[in-house]
């Protein structure tokens, strides 16, 4: 029987950080449940997860897979809030969230919702993001193993991206069919706005000139 997609996304940290080479959690799931990925490819999991998973299929846990990457100490993502200016690039890179703010305005990580993936680091043209060690084994635990509410709400905020993606991807596929439409039946409406401003125009200056000349 093919194992339960549900179950062996539970048991992932839900980080979403894609160090397993699928796009999140859930799809490195699937793949799990279809037979087409190993077990062991998720570094924040580490030996923890490695050992859930192979006890929910029935399996022999294997070592993790070094082309993932190492098992890391958790860490937080801290902004400096001297040199941010706030130019909201690093929002779209943080999969879960965690770091709010708005344009030209100083941001900040939530630090219990940082996964301390590290996927913000890169985008900020600063260099103004770092990761901390996280201060407590309590708060570590918490990061590789997120209570139920938490879970919960990282799914919910996965299915809200993948909606936004969905309607962008959607209204974009309009657009086009919509520009290719007005191609096929002669110019496209600005374009034949704009001719029609510059041919008035033309004439208004070509009249400007016979007016000047018929008064000499
Ligand atoms: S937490 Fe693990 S399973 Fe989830 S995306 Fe990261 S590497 Fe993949
Ligand atoms: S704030 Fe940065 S390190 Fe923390 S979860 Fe978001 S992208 Fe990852
Ligand atoms: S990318 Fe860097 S400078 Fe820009 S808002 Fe984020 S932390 Fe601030």
């Amino acid at each position: 029987m093919r194992p339960d997609v549900e179950a062996i996304d539970a048991r992932l940290p839900q980080h979403q950080c894609g160090r397993c080479g699928y796009a999140g959690c859930r799809p490195y799931a699937e793949a799990i449940a279809a037979g087409t990925a190993e077990i062991n490819r998720c570094p924040p999991g580490g030996n923890l997860v490695i050992t859930r998973l192979a006890r929910y299929l029935g399996r022999e846990p294997l070592p993790l897979d070094p082309a993932c990457g190492g098992i890391e100490p958790a860490r937080v993502a801290r902004i400096d809030p001297r040199r941010c200016i706030g130019c909201t690039k690093c929002l779209p890179a943080c999969p879960v969230d965690a770091i709010v703010g708005a344009a030209k305005r100083l941001h900040e990580v939530i630090a219990v919702e940082c996964t301390g993936c590290g996927l913000c680091v890169a985008p900020c043209p600063l260099d103004c993001i770092r990761l901390e060690p996280i201060e407590t084994p309590a708060a570590a635990r918490r990061r590789l193993d997120p209570p139920p509410a938490l879970r919960r709400e990282a799914g919910r905020r996965l299915e809200r991206q993948a909606e936004i993606l969905r309607q962008r991807y959607h209204r974009h596929r309009r657009r086009l069919a919509g520009r290719r439409r007005r191609q096929r039946h002669g110019l496209d409406t600005a374009d034949a706005g704009n001719l029609a401003a510059r041919r008035a125009e033309i004439a208004a200056a070509l009249a400007r000139v016979k007016a000047r000349r018929a008064r000499r």
